[in-house]
């Protein structure tokens, strides 16, 4: 089947007391609980150990280029984790600030701890879902339709429908040098029986890899040789929820950074051949963008240094995140490695770094709703499709668990377009890719991102969720507090004049921002603005051009979806389409514009050339001499 289906055809009750079993309470698996809930589904939640629900198996750290946007996304379609990322924050930064408006995203590092418990406890006050605590060892499947879960202890959860969302854990292996263990995280299984079902039930699976740091302890760094990194003075919380009176609820705290050298690169080179990567016992490809400490000193000979940050996990322990040292090489080499660090000569190991290889599902078989397409009832989020990063597994469970509720009510699908979501770029690329790589979100990757920003992320998207019952009237009474308290700076920013010009033309002039404009206009700051929601006006005016263009640009693409196709077009004469693009164009011979760009494998610049055609034969068509008859 090369087409996704988006309407969900008729309700499916099920027989247990769920509707919907999600397997997994991670990232994706809290959202997808949450989400399903949300929509009125009453859910179960299985994982592991309950005490590891929201773990942060790497980085103690939610946002970031591209991810920051997913962040405030899944906080305007009612997600958690943006408002549990400000509850457990002790940094805040806006990055890319010197950037342009598309690229700028925020980032926060959370205390791990305390953010374990705050996901863990909004999942217990979400009404409709129960925790269960134990391990899926495989799916009940009847008539090629999932209807369950079976557990190694014996137990089954019956449902209509099934979101796994298993992480790094289908047949997982840790690796640090020569040791390997079962396992896809510290102290965790591994999940064998639910790789084994998936491939019973067809389905093509692949082999990635990710991997972590050594972790330090706080007292046997040398913090004074190293170099500062404060958060923001005024930082700005996700979520849309979030009360900025009592932010941020924590004390704030500041990373230090530090460099490897020549001599770190030297013992790396020497011991090259005990990395696991590197000695043929890794099979699984691991993020280029993300590469171990050994992959950058083997891939990047010149580079004299590479970054190091030096975060802390938490307020409560001593434990400090080595940010940039990813490495599965053995523990005595990790040990002497850190050790040429200035700072880091008396580094007490509380945790060698480690590799996880794990089996993931090639996301081609999955349909814009992340429903396996040949298994009715079968969802799948998060790390299990391919990707990498706790926000990524975020927006990804929050669609999924919204349409597995959805399914099961009989209700049409919710997918986000490339034009409304980051959330959306993730979905569509995924579902026509089959990763060689683990998968994560860059700005880059969105071609409409001047419209897709931090700041808008609740005007896209909470009418969009308040449609499915994603959202309540709370969400949307805070979306027309916004658009009225912008359209109150707008009007001033019209209505006040300087040396003859509006404060908003005078903020065209690229060295007036908002911060010099209310420090110069008393009467402005008189008027007791939301500072968050002014300088997204502000930032606004500044671009409105790009963004109008930007929007126009959107609006055309989506008239020409609706174009027909002629049935006569000739794709082998299309020179430059992909030949997965052109063979399968020929096969199904889509209708509309919209129909092709949907076909896996078609991707949109095959769409653009067709569009291009399509456009020529109507002109050719127009200018032949009438036939006569
Ligand atoms: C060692 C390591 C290093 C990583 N490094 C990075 C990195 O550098 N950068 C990055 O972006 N990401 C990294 N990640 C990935 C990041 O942790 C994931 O992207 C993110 O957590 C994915 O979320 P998820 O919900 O898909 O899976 P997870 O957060 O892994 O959650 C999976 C959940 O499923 C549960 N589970 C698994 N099997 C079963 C079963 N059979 N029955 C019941 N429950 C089950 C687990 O207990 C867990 O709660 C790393 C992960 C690991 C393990």
């Amino acid at each position: 089947m090369e087409t996704a289906s988006h309407a969900h055809p008729t309700p499916r009750p099920s027989r247990g007391a769920h509707d919907v079993v999600v397997v997994g309470g991670g990232h994706a698996g809290i959202e997808a609980a949450l989400a399903a809930a949300r929509v009125g589904a009453r859910v179960a939640l299985v994982s592991l150990r309950l005490d590891r629900i929201g773990e942060m198996s790497c980085n103690p750290a939610i946002g970031g280029v591209g991810k920051g946007q997913i962040v405030r996304e899944v906080d305007a379609l009612g997600g958690a984790m943006g408002a549990v990322a400000d509850a457990t924050g002790i940094q805040f930064k806006l990055l890319n600030t010197g950037k342009g408006l598309a690229v700028q995203s925020p980032r926060c590092q959370s205390d791990r701890h305390l953010y374990r418990e705050a996901a863990t406890a909004v999942i217990r006050a979400q009404a409709g879902i129960e925790l269960v605590e134990g391990a899926a060892s495989g799916l009940v499947v009847e008539d090629g339709s999932v209807r369950g879960v079976r557990l190694a202890d014996g137990r089954e959860l019956a449902a209509a429908a099934v979101v796994i969302t298993t992480g790094t854990f289908l047949r997982a292996i840790m690796h640090t040098g020569e040791d390997q263990s079962a396992g896809g995280r510290v102290g965790e299984g591994t999940s064998a029986g639910v790789s084994r079902d998936l491939e019973a039930l067809g389905l093509a699976l692949g082999r990635l890899k990710t991997g972590t740091p050594p972790r330090l302890a706080a007292d046997s760094i040398d913090w004074d040789r190293l170099e500062t990194q404060a958060g923001d003075a005024r930082p700005a919380p996700f979520s849309s929820r979030t009360d900025r009176s009592l932010f941020p609820a924590l004390r704030q705290i500041a990373c230090h950074l530090t460099h490897t050298n020549e001599r770190t690169h030297a013992l790396i080179r020497a011991n090259i051949h005990r990395a696991p990567m590197y000695a043929g016992r890794i099979q699984g490809v691991g993020p280029r963008y993300c590469p171990s400490v050994e992959d950058k000193v083997m891939r990047f000979a010149d580079k004299e240094r590479h970054i190091v940050f030096l975060e802390p996990e938490s307020l409560s322990t001593d434990v400090v995140y080595v940010n940039g040292v990813s490495t599965s090489l053995p523990g005595d080499v990790q040990e002497a490695m850190l050790r040429t660090i200035e700072g880091l000569e008396r580094a007490r190991f509380l945790r060698h770094g480690y590799a996880v290889e794990y089996d993931f599902v090639a996301p081609s078989q999955l349909s814009d709703a992340l429903a396996v397409k040949s298994v009715p009832g079968l969802f799948l989020a998060g790390q299990i499709n391919g990707t990498s990063g706790y926000e990524e597994a975020a927006g990804q469970g929050l669609v999924a668990g919204a349409n597995a509720a959805l399914w099961v009510r009989g209700r049409e699908a919710f997918v986000l377009g490339r034009h409304e979501a980051y959330i959306g770029v993730m979905v569509d690329d995924l579902v026509v890719s089959n990763p060689t790589e683990p998968y994560r979100m860059f700005t880059s990757r969105a071609e409409h991102r001047l419209l897709l920003r931090c700041d808008n992320a609740e005007e896209r998207l909470v009418p969009r969720a308040q449609a499915v019952g994603l959202v309540g009237d709370d969400a949307v009474a805070r979306l027309f507090a916004r658009q009225a308290e912008r359209a109150r700076i707008e009007s001033a920013l019209a209505r006040i004049r300087r040396d003859g010009k509006s404060l908003a033309e005078l903020l065209l002039r690229p060295e007036v921002t908002w911060e010099s404009t209310i420090a110069a206009v008393p009467e402005l700051s008189a008027l007791g603005f939301d500072d968050e929601v002014a300088r997204a006006v502000a930032v606004g005016i500044k671009y409105r051009g790009y963004v109008e263009r930007a929007e126009d640009n959107v609006a055309r693409l989506r008239s020409q979806d609706a174009l027909e196709i002629p049935a006569e077009l000739d794709y082998a004469g299309i020179r430059g389409l992909g030949n997965e693009a052109r063979d399968k164009l020929a096969r199904l011979r889509p209708r509309t514009l919209g129909a092709a760009g949907r076909i896996a494998g078609v991707r949109p610049p095959d769409v653009a050339l067709v569009a291009v055609h399509v456009e020529r034969l109507r002109r050719e068509r127009a200018a032949a001499p009438a036939r006569p008859d």
